[in-house]
C-alpha cells in the first residue's frame, strides 16, 4: 500500500534499517542523562541546522508533538494577547486551545481562496504573540515567507509563532522572519509519530526568560535549562530522536528537497488541469501549498475513486472537516518518490 496521506504519512523506506541499528545499537534503552545521549542530541540538533537552515543562534527543541507546541506556546509566551490568522481547520484549532487558556485570544480569520492581505495584517499589534500556520494541511493552502517577513517587519516587537508541521523538511522556510517555528515529524521529514520540533530566535528566549513561566514540565524556561546540557525535561523519545538524525544524515540539503517538490506540485497541478472529473479545491494558485494538494470532486466520482483506490493498493488522504463529501487530499513529501507518484497519475487518469 503506497500512503499519500498528509500525515501521518509513507516513511522513509529505510526506517526499517535504522530500528534494527538503533537496538542493535542499544538506543532504544539509552538513559536520557547518559553521554550518550547528549552525544546523539547534540549531533541531531547540529544536523537540524545543516540541512533545514536553521540559524545558529536559534535554540532547538525537542517536544513531543505541534500539538504540545501550541500548548507550550500559550503558557509561556502569551501574556496579554495572541492573534490567529487561520483560513483552515489547523489554524483554528490552534486559536481554540490558547482561547482555553487566554481569553483574549484574538482570531484573525481569511477565506481559502485569499492571501493574507494589509487589512488583516491591520487587525495585529506589536503586544502580543501573531500565530501562523504557514501551511494549513487541511485546505492545501500556504503563507508565503514575503508574506511572513512583511508582518515581522511592521510588528517587530510581536512575538512570530508559526506551525510549519506539514512543511518543515519539505520547503525552504526563512527562520529568520519568524520566532518561533514548530513541527511534527509525521509529515515531511517521512517519520513516525510521536517527536515535535520547535525553534525559537534569541527573541522568544529573551521574552520567555522575562516572562519567567515555571509552572509546567514543558514551561520554555525549563526547558531550556535543560536544552543548555543537550536534555529534555521528560524521558524523550530516544528512538524518534535516533530515527531522526539518521534520516537527516542520509537526505538532502533543503534547497534541492525544495526544488524537487514545487517541481513536484507543478506538475501535480497541471496534471489536475487536464483532468475533466478531478481539479484542484482551491481556484487561487497563488496560495496553493506545495506539500499538500486537495482535489475536489463531485459526490459519485470520488466515492468511485475511493472504492477502487484501495484494490490498486493506494491509500489517499480523506478530505478534512467540512470538505469530507466533496475532496481528498494527496501529500506531496520527500518521501514519495517518482515511481510512487507515477502510479497514483496513472490510477487518477482513468477518472
Ligand atoms: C498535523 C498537524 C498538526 C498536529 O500535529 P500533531 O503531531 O498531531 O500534534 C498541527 N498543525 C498542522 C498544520 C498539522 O498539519
Amino acid at each position: 500500500m503506497i500512503s499519500f496521506y498528509p500525515g501521518p504519512s509513507k516513511v522513509y523506506e529505510t526506517i526499517p534499517q535504522y530500528v534494527k541499528d538503533a537496538y542493535r545499537e542499544g538506543i532504544v534503552s539509552v538513559n536520557h542523562r547518559s553521554d550518550e545521549f547528549v552525544a546523539m542530541s547534540k549531533k541531531t540538533i547540529g544536523l537540524l541546522r545543516q540541512k533545514l537552515r536553521i540559524p545558529r543562534d536559534y535554540t532547538i527543541f525537542f517536544t513531543s508533538s505541534a500539538t504540545e507546541c501550541w500548548e507550550i506556546i500559550a503558557q509561556s509566551w502569551v501574556t496579554e494577547t495572541s492573534f490567529h490568522l487561520y483560513n483552515g481547520a489547523f489554524g483554528q484549532k490552534w486559536f481554540d486551545y490558547t482561547k482555553r487558556l487566554h481569553v483574549n485570544a484574538t482570531p484573525v480569520a481569511f477565506d481559502v481562496n485569499e492571501a493574507i492581505s494589509t487589512s488583516h495584517i491591520a487587525q495585529l499589534s506589536n503586544h502580543g504573540v501573531i500565530c501562523i500556520t504557514q501551511n494549513e494541511t487541511s485546505n492545501g493552502t500556504q503563507v508565503t515567507n514575503a508574506i511572513i517577513k512583511k508582518i515581522k517587519s511592521q510588528y517587530p516587537g510581536a512575538l512570530i509563532a508559526i506551525d510549519a508541521t506539514s512543511s518543515m523538511a519539505g520547503i525552504k522556510l526563512d527562520f529568520k522572519n519568524g520566532d518561533i517555528w514548530f513541527a511534527s515529524v509525521q509529515k515531511c521529514f517521512g517519520l513516525p509519530a510521536g517527536l515535535g520540533i520547535m525553534a525559537c530566535s534569541p527573541y522568544a528566549m529573551a521574552k520567555a526568560a522575562a516572562i519567567g513561566e515555571k509552572n509546567h514540565y514543558n514551561s520554555v524556561t525549563f526547558m531550556s535549562e535543560m536544552m543548555n546540557k543537550w536534555q529534555t525535561s521528560c524521558t524523550p523519545n530516544v528512538l524518534g530522536i535516533y530515527l531522526l538524525m539518521r534520516v537527516l544524515e542520509a537526505g538532502d540539503p533543503i534547497n534541492v528537497t525544495h526544488e524537487r517538490l514545487v517541481a513536484q506540485y507543478k506538475e501535480w497541478n497541471e496534471f489536475l488541469k487536464e483532468r475533466k472529473t478531478l481539479k484542484h479545491f482551491v481556484s487561487n494558485e497563488k496560495v496553493h501549498s506545495y506539500t499538500v494538494l486537495p482535489i475536489q470532486a463531485d459526490a459519485e466520482t470520488l466515492a468511485s475513486i475511493k472504492k477502487n483506490a484501495k484494490a490498486a493498493g493506494i491509500l489517499l488522504g480523506e478530505g478534512y472537516g467540512a470538505f469530507k463529501p466533496v475532496t481528498f487530499r494527496i501529500a506531496n513529501f520527500p518521501a514519495l518518490n517518482g515511481k510512487e507518484i507515477k502510479t497514483l497519475k496513472k490510477f487518477l487518469k482513468s477518472w
